[in-house]
């Protein structure tokens, strides 16, 4: 019973996630979560919690080079901001 039940969830994890690796699926008795592995488009395997596949796409090294990314993104676009809104200065006259 218990083994039929495991196999389904290893079915629906590889349908659902391309990147899950079949039967990878272990129990972290710690976190009483379901711990799988995963393959990242590096090429790199990683671990995650079963629950957490859907969002983690790929492995800790990708993540944080995409979060570093988007960091200098984020800076750039506010240095850009930054600069337009110095080039243009409006100045407010009050009239009395
Ligand atoms: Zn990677």
């Amino acid at each position: 019973m218990a083994k039929t039940a495991k196999r389904a969830t290893d079915e629906t994890l590889a349908v659902k996630y391309p990147h899950y690796v079949k039967g990878s699926v272990s129990f972290d008795a710690k976190a009483i979560k379901q711990r799988a592995k995963a393959i990242c488009t590096c090429g790199k395997t990683y671990t995650c919690f079963t629950s957490d596949l859907f969002q983690l796409t790929a492995c800790p090294d990708c993540r944080e080079k995409a979060r570093a990314d988007r960091k200098a993104a984020k800076k750039a676009e506010t240095t850009t901001a930054v600069a337009q809104l110095t080039a243009e200065p409006k100045e407010v006259e009050v009239k009395a």
